[in-house]
């Protein structure tokens, strides 16, 4: 209560000063684990804020190449924003440890766990990382459910607001505007997957989870026996055999996935492989989240109506 009386008196104080000050105060140095994190963070912090993303658009986020700039990176941030639920747990806490930053060690105001707040889907009733699962704490991919990313920019906010109080009426203002066009475009791409209902897809990592359960896609198999898991012979057959059994006719991968499968099972079953990156910037037309977005519905809206 203290530190909140002392916070109001120098707000007040500050008011006179504020607009001048915010002008020349340098930007919030965010760092994103991932562009669509980062994406969120630009559209929420605008101008007060410089967002770099560590993993590339390309890059698979469970594995990222970690760099010693990355360490450079995360010692200057003001805010780290990560995506949780063990996504980046094979390659940010060591960086995390070297970069020595107390502002986004966990806990901080300066550092926001995207995965708290989101009603995470698959988790497994015994937890156990011994057979190499990396969705030992429930399915990580839950940004391209723009449900979800609503919580996730309100959470962001929160912590901008937290760590920059100055410019919190923007982070404010931005997360409406944002809020607003979510729900804009949610229900002009729920009316374009809408003639798909029950629609059976196959997906190399489960990485589309959430898409079709927002938008009542049928994952029916993954050509991953386990999330991490390499195919086997034996599990691609049963693939093949499950999607002649439900005429399944799309497989979706990411840029960092093995294609090569992919088209293998494809020749065999007469469907389509799809690259519907998950990572805005993966394509030099989807720079953003929504673009990102708006090229998955819109490819898989054509694949599924045979176009
Ligand atoms: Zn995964």
């Amino acid at each position: 209560m203290k530190s909140l009386i002392a916070f109001k008196l120098a707000t007040v104080g500050l008011i006179a000063l504020s607009a001048t000050a915010a002008s020349f105060a340098p930007p919030l140095k965010v760092v994103a684990t991932t562009p669509d994190l980062a994406s969120i963070a630009r559209e929420i912090g605008g101008k007060a804020v410089d967002v770099t993303a560590l993993a590339k658009p390309t890059e698979d986020p469970h594995y990222v190449d970690a760099k010693p700039s990355h360490i450079v990176t995360l010692n200057r941030a003001d805010v780290l924003i990560e995506g949780g639920a063990e996504l980046e747990l094979g390659w940010l806490p060591p960086l995390l440890e070297n970069s020595r930053n107390a502002k986004i060690a966990a806990g901080a105001p300066g550092r926001v766990v995207a995965s708290q707040g989101v009603k995470l889907l698959e988790i497994p009733t015994t937890f156990d990382r011994s057979k190499g699962d990396v969705h030992s704490l429930g399915n990580p991919h839950f940004l391209i459910d723009p449900v979800n990313v609503k919580i996730i920019a309100g959470s962001i906010a929160d912590h901008f607001a937290q760590v920059d109080p100055k410019d919190a009426a923007l982070y404010r203002a931005n997360l409406a505007a944002f809020n607003a066009k979510v729900d804009a475009k949610l229900a002009e791409w729920q009316k374009q997957l809408a003639p798909f209902k029950g629609a059976p897809i196959v997906t190399y990592h489960k990485d589309f989870v959430y898409l079709g359960e927002r938008f009542k896609l049928r994952i029916i198999e993954t050509l991953e026996p386990k999330p991490g898991i390499a195919p086997s012979p034996a599990h691609i057959a049963q693939v093949i055999g499950a999607m002649k059994a439900s005429n399944a006719k799309v497989i979706l991968v990411q840029p960092y996935q093995n294609r090569r499968t992919a088209e293998t099972v494809a020749r065999q079953t007469g469907a389509v492989v799809l690259d519907i990156p998950q990572q805005p910037g993966a394509r030099k037309d989807t720079p953003t989240y929504f673009q990102m977005m708006d090229y998955m519905v819109a490819s898989l809206s054509a694949a599924l109506g045979g176009k």
